[in-house]
């Protein structure tokens, strides 16, 4: 949004306050308003509007009556090394028989500085289809092919055989990277997925002279011996396909179809030459904790989190530059801020602890739960359960739950009852490819071997709420009218609120602690694996 909304902390704390305990929609609505406001210039982590914005909860919390859990208070600090391209000594090019072909930075593809990228890389391109070797699936992508030394360029999509949260999990970064570093790679060239893009190339590229960030801890490096990320425009990507008889748009039939997709090397070497600013900064996780009442559980924590940053300022989008993130995700740290305040007010008395957590870096790759998970501020192994809000978009009546995770553990029952009761249905995931279980902080914890659920406003698909959502994504997603300027369905959110309220004192309360199932795929990182 383009007007400015000035209110100092001190007014917007007496106005949240002053309002009525039963108003809590409005209450929610005055915390998206004092986080997302134009004077909150987007919650960039390690920007002074998120530290403003961290002290903001830290008060909120207080206010509630929360005991401080970060270090020191109710803030955990978070160092980030940060990385900022500089593209006018930056180049990419497509080198054959000894010609190269110069790839516009910005149009034809992005260099992703979430890798530290060596100075420059040389080496052969070899295109492995969705770009996955998985044996307990039988899926090799990498048969036939020799990696070693090699650039892999996968298209960003999973196999519609796997399951929906095998999808995410494969499909991450992360978990790609070790796959490709196994069998000897050097750097990667992922072609965006023109089906699954939430944000289109012509959008997502204004993003590319941000600065991206890693956490500073060296033990929490998600890439380690990548020398080369590359995000590659799918409407350029023929580019790498000449001179091998196939185009890409025959090679995303065969994803969108479900089959096997082949894998070749390709003609051209890829050269690159990236030159990198870098720099440290501090960012913010804030915690805290409503105690529990039974002397046998009260040590246990059921952690409910919602990420507290969002873009900063960047790229005019309609003369606007500030990407308040109202619904993603002001309004998640609004949510748990009004279930905290809720559960003061009607003097709830769990019997496990309930952990308040508002996490940054989630928009750098979920950094800050990452490493709240990694250095938790209560023992790991006392964290049952955890249950995220990102973004859950109150734009229509709630009628049915969408929960991520629903299948997985057996939170999946608490949610169905606690849902029953509220008089709302519940729905897993109707687009798993789009890998949203993996895609926000619930997933730093479940890499820990620790139960969690994401919830959001669900609808029926080709329902007119299907509409809704989808317009919302392609025209507000990431972009910076995601302001105070949009249509909301506060009743939404207040019933939201009272169902994130009622599942965490429900687990809070479960005699035992949450499992996950024996069929889900997850459960292997309960009992001591993690996520290296
Ligand atoms: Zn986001």
């Amino acid at each position: 949004m383009r007007r400015m909304l000035t209110m100092t902390l001190a007014a917007m704390l007496a106005a949240t306050t002053m309002m009525r305990a039963d108003d809590g929609a409005a209450r929610w609505w005055a915390h998206v308003q004092a986080l997302a406001n134009d004077g909150m210039e987007g919650r960039n982590t390690g920007s002074p509007a998120h530290k403003r914005a961290a002290e903001y909860v830290a008060a909120q919390f207080k206010t509630s009556g929360l005991e401080p859990a970060g270090v020191g208070g109710y803030i955990q600090p978070v160092a980030f090394n940060t990385r900022t391209i500089d593209e006018s000594k930056s180049s990419l090019a497509l080198v054959k028989n000894g010609k190269a072909e110069a790839l516009t930075l910005g149009e034809d593809a992005n260099i992703n500085l979430r890798v530290d990228p060596a100075p420059s890389v040389e080496a052969p391109l070899v295109f492995i289809g969705y770009g996955l070797s998985i044996p307990e699936r039988n899926i090799n992508d990498f048969a036939g092919v020799n990696l070693t030394g090699a650039v892999v360029v996968h298209i960003a999509a999973t196999p519609k055989s796997l399951p929906g949260p095998l999808q995410a999990h494969f499909g991450s970064a992360d978990e790609r990277w070790k796959m490709y570093k196994a069998a000897g790679a050097v750097g990667t060239v992922s072609i965006a997925n023109p089906k699954s893009m939430d944000v289109p190339w012509a959008r997502a590229t204004l993003a590319r002279l941000q600065p991206s960030m890693s956490l500073a801890d060296p033990t929490l490096d998600e890439a380690p011996g990548q020398r080369l990320s590359v995000t590659m425009n799918p409407a350029h990507a023929d580019k790498l396909f000449a001179g091998t008889g196939h185009t890409f748009a025959e090679l995303l039939a065969l994803v969108d179809a479900g089959k096997p997709v082949p894998s070749f090397a390709l003609p051209a070497r890829l050269k690159a030459t990236t030159a990198v600013e870098r720099a440290r900064v501090e960012s913010q996780n804030v915690a805290g904790v409503l105690r529990g009442s039974d002397p046998k559980r009260r040590d246990d924590y059921v952690v409910l989190s919602a990420h507290l940053d969002h873009l900063g300022i960047g790229g005019a989008v309609n003369g606007d530059t500030i990407y308040n993130g109202a619904m993603d995700n002001a309004s998640g740290v609004a949510a748990i801020l009004e279930v905290a305040a809720a559960l003061r007010e009607s003097g709830a008395k769990p019997a496990r602890s309930i952990l308040f957590l508002a996490v940054t870096g989630e928009e750098k790759g979920l950094q800050g739960s990452r490493y709240f998970a990694a250095h938790p501020t209560v023992p790991r192994s006392t964290i049952a359960a955890n249950v995220n809000t990102d973004m859950f978009l109150p734009l229509f009546p709630l009628k049915t739950l969408m929960v991520l995770g629903l299948d997985e553990s057996d939170l999946g029952q608490d949610i169905r009852a606690t849902a029953q009761a509220a008089g709302v249905g519940v729905q897993a995931d109707p687009e798993p490819q789009r890998n949203r279980f993996v895609r926000s902080d619930q997933y730093s914890f479940i890499r820990f071997g620790i139960p969690a659920l994401a919830m959001k406003v669900g609808y029926e698909p080709n329902s007119p709420q299907a509409a809704i959502a989808a317009t919302w994504t392609a025209e507000r997603y990431h972009a910076p009218s995601d302001d105070l300027n949009q249509p909301i369905d506060r009743s939404a959110a207040a019933k939201y609120v009272e169902i994130v309220k009622d599942l965490a004192v429900r687990i809070a309360n479960r005699a035992d602690r949450p499992r996950w199932n024996d069929s889900s795929f997850f459960k292997r990182f309960a009992g001591g694996a993690t996520h290296h």
